[in-house]
């Protein structure tokens, strides 16, 4: 039996804990083609001012290029703007394509800095392998990603909480229509400035539990960052949004009975005991790197974090005898988001707490600011 206060790293954390070159080493692997026109002093400022995701993105991106036979090539800081795709570019049809999402954060010297840079990489190989795709070097990956912000420094902006959203993305452009892992894959990074995801803060969102919806299954693809979990995810997604409730959680789909993810965040819960519930890895869940982050934080807090299978009928007694007092969301681009609204065709409750999630809120966005003593050494420094 866990007690919940020690900690066994996944391989996942373990690969991502390796220490890595400076920055300055790696982003020389991506030769720089500088923007001939970039954006006017008007429109980078408009972009910093609304910092509404995705709304504009920064002058480069990184790209390489890798061939079957030649590996990872063409490694470039070029221009953002459209790409030249063949219509038969394999990604159009088959869906092969895997990404990440990370952020670079200014501090008050300055300095850009970004959070676990390896964990990415190494979470990038693993969904590249499920996708039967190719294997990107750490130090390219990571390379790519302190050569991109090196050139786009600019665009990483300054309030706290804000930072430069980075998009790693990978997929088949290989010009053919057979079914089978292409011969050319495209990476891309690219990078928007964000402000806080959620406009009203740390404002609690309601939660829709999707009723026959599932987001993965037992030997899917649900533990890989690809794009077609999403794809997935967006109907019940929408009728959530049209009842009313801001996201959709989903349940397993072996026995349609416990808690799993929301379509882009891992969920947590909070007990009156003081104790928390996530649900363990079983294949079907992203193992986020805000999900690990908060995990250890709360373990070295003190706190008793069990991984566990959380079955929904539970939960809901739990809320209703208030044994359970807050649940809530995290991930990257969010970071951590209070559930006080817990719905299905069967339930409609409030969760009324969030001291918690808002002084684990505080730690993490503390750490990756610079405010926060760092005692894991997430913090990589790209700038
Ligand atoms: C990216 C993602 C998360 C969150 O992962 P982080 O590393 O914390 O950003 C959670 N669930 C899904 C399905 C995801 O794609």
């Amino acid at each position: 039996m866990s007690d919940g206060l020690s900690h066994n790293m996944t391989a996942l954390e373990t690969e991502g804990a390796r220490a890595l070159p400076a920055a300055k080493d790696v982003a020389q692997r991506f030769e720089v083609q500088p923007h001939p026109a970039p954006a006017s002093e008007e429109a980078w400022a408009k972009a910093m001012d609304d910092l509404s995701f995705g709304a504009a993105y920064s002058d480069h991106m990184a790209r390489a290029i890798w061939t079957r036979g030649q590996g990872w090539h063409s490694k470039q800081v070029v221009p953002f703007g459209p790409l030249t795709l063949s219509p038969a570019a394999a990604v159009l049809h088959y869906g092969q394509e895997i990404f990440e999402g990370m952020k670079a954060y200014r501090h008050d010297d300055g300095s850009i800095w970004t959070f676990r840079p390896g964990y990415n990489a190494a979470r990038f190989n693993a969904s590249a392998r499920r996708m039967c795709m190719p294997q990107m070097e750490v130090d390219d990956f990571v390379g790519a990603i302190s050569a991109l912000v090196t050139e786009d420094a600019k665009w990483v902006p300054t309030p706290f909480g804000s930072s430069l959203y980075l998009r790693p993305v990978m997929f088949a452009s290989e010009a053919f229509l057979g079914v089978h892992a292409a011969a050319e894959y495209t990476f891309l990074t690219i990078a928007t400035p964000v402000g806080l995801y959620f406009k009203d803060g740390l404002s609690p969102v309601s939660i829709w539990v999707s009723d026959g919806f599932h987001r993965a299954g037992p030997g899917g693809t649900g533990a890989a960052k690809t794009g077609g979990n999403y794809a997935g995810a967006l109907l019940p997604q929408e009728e959530a949004a049209d009842a009313g409730f801001d996201q959709v959680c989903f349940l397993d789909a072996r026995e349609n009975q416990y808690l799993e993810e929301l379509g882009g965040m891992n969920v947590f819960v909070v007990r009156s005991d003081g104790s928390v519930r996530t649900p363990s890895l079983t294949g079907t869940i992203l193992e986020g790197s805000t999900r690990s982050a908060i995990i250890r934080l709360l373990r070295d807090r003190g706190t008793p974090v069990f991984e566990e299978r959380i079955r929904l009928a539970d939960l809901v007694e739990d809320i209703k005898r208030g044994e359970v007092i807050e649940m809530f969301a995290c991930g990257t681009a969010a970071v951590v988001t209070p559930i006080g609204r817990l719905a299905s065709k069967d339930f409609d409750l409030e969760i009324p707490g969030s001291a918690l999630t808002l002084s684990i809120y505080n730690q993490l966005v503390g750490i990756q600011n610079g405010h926060e003593p760092d005692p894991y050494h997430w913090l990589y420094r790209l700038v």
